[in-house]
């Protein structure tokens, strides 16, 4: 994070702008609309500020800046075109620790100010921390679109009864739930609609029949994370990361997949070690179990898709067998993901008629795949867990039949940031795939739709993530 957002309490403290013209008209503007007592210097005004000095609503010295401007104010505002007059402004806040902004300058700025989507009470704040004021306009512009305009009613009613609820429901899960199904269902529509009597009637049947409830049975949702990217989480994946109470996840899932879920949900790391596999997982198993017996919406987020590798059978046969309710999310899987960012296409009519995932783990120290059926002509294999033993496989589908020349392909944490390839033959991938180091999660294709994509880009750089 570049800046740090806070919510300032700007009501009847005094706040210093520097200049009249009308990018300054705008802050007091703003500023009178949040409380503050403006004091205003410059040697010239426009219109609007001289309106604003006749009604006393401002105050003006009509003569230049001095240091002593300063003292005893919450914030000082520059907004002039004087250069050096705003340098000046600036260094001596700065000397004094005065929060400052210079309009468009964000060098000589201690603080920036955000793109504001007003919906008073909600005050929705946006920054690209000074890298794209243009760019948080827009985003700006979507927010007030998806946002109705009466969302202010919904909190200012919320607000009548939070001291009621608090005393009425004391656990924080149990508010939370409330609190969602208020503004989720049809009090939140009556609010909305500014009907107060009759939302009043509802929110207190509401709270009537939750106070009256007892702890709800909690159930485990096997959530697919996808491969990394956070934009191809689907959008049920989304809602329940919004709504768990306890997030157990593993270390495929990204930072940035996580960051979508609610801030306050606990959130449990269960990365598995391979050494230790076996216990660990029944670990989990028996977590995901205690969790939900006391009541947790559990969302067991897994990478990819929770059933393609992910031994999500197991945690199903588990819980199941405790008693729990179970829902099984989809995910995008590796395979398709790494494809997609690649746009190699896993089957095509001339080259390739199927497409097989295998693991590439080894079981009791040998990878035991059919090497037959891996190395028949005309389709793709995708190795999922295979960079370790990428050697033994490259050189038993040799052996098996498959030209020595067959294309391949790794891909290093395919859809994210981070996405490295490394592409070349059955002969040459083991030695290239060691000059490349590669650490993260890899995922290796084979077959002739690797040189289709390799003959239309010989960079093989194609992204499939075009950005917002
Ligand atoms: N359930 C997961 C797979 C878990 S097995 C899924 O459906 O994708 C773990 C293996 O998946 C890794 O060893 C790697 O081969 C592959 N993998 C997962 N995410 C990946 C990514 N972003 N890029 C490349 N490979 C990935």
């Amino acid at each position: 994070m570049q800046t740090f957002p806070i919510f300032l309490a700007l009501h009847d403290r005094p706040v210093l702008v520097v200049g009249g013209g009308e990018p300054a008209a705008r802050k007091v503007e703003l500023l009178l609309s949040a409380g503050a007592r403006v004091s205003l210097i410059a040697d010239t005004v426009v219109g609007e500020i001289a309106q604003l000095i006749a009604e006393a609503r401002i105050s003006w010295a009509g003569r230049s800046f001095d240091d002593g401007d300063l003292s005893g104010m919450a914030l000082a505002i520059v907004a002039t075109d004087d250069e050096a007059l705003a340098a000046r402004v600036s260094h001596a806040a700065q000397q004094r620790s005065l929060p400052v902004n210079v309009v468009d300058r964000p060098r000589l700025s201690s603080f920036i100010m955000p793109a504001i989507v007003d919906r008073a009470p909600i005050t929705i704040a946006i920054s690209t921390g000074g890298a794209a004021p243009a760019l948080a306009r827009r985003i700006r512009a979507e927010i007030e679109r998806a946002l109705p305009a009466a969302i202010g009613r919904l909190a200012r009613f919320a607000e009548i009864f939070r001291a009621q609820v608090r005393r009425t429901l004391e656990s924080p899960r149990d508010r939370r739930r409330f609190w969602d199904r208020v503004f989720a269902g049809r009090t939140g529509e009556l609010a909305l609609a500014g009907d107060e009597i009759a939302a009043r009637r509802e929110l207190i049947r509401l709270l009537d029949s939750t106070r009256n409830e007892n702890t709800p049975a909690g159930m485990v949702h096997l959530v697919g994370a996808g491969p990394g990217d956070p934009d191809l989480l689907t959008m049920k994946a989304h809602r329940l990361l919004q709504r768990a109470d306890v997030i157990v996840y593993d270390r495929l899932v990204s930072p940035e997949v996580l960051a979508m879920a609610r801030r306050d949900a606990e959130r449990i790391f269960v990365g598995k070690r391979r050494a230790d596999h076996g216990s660990t997982q029944q670990e989990i198993n028996q977590r995901l179990v205690s969790l939900a017996r006391a009541g947790n919406s559990v969302v067991r987020l897994k990478g990819g898709d929770p059933l393609v590798f992910g031994r999500g059978g197991e945690e199903i046969e588990a819980l199941v067998r405790a008693g729990i309710a179970v829902e099984v999310v989809p995910g995008i899987t590796a395979a398709l993901g790494c494809a997609a960012s690649a746009a190699i296409p896993l089957t095509h009519r001339d080259h390739a008629q199927a497409c097989v995932f295998v693991t590439g783990q080894l079981k009791d120290g040998t990878v035991a795949l059919d090497w037959p059926m891996l190395a028949r002509p005309r389709q793709t294999v995708v190795v999922y867990m295979g960079a370790e033993t990428l050697p033994i496989i490259a050189a038993r589908l040799i052996e098996h039949g498959l030209p020595s020349s067959t294309p391949v392909a790794l891909i290093e944490n395919g859809t994210t940031n981070q996405e490295r390839r490394v592409v070349g033959t059955l002969a040459t991938i083991e030695q290239q795939a060691r000059r490349a180091d590669l650490e993260g999660p890899t995922l290796c294709m084979i077959g002739e739709v690797i040189g289709l994509a390799l003959s239309r880009d010989p960079e093989f750089r194609f992204v499939s993530r075009i950005g917002l």
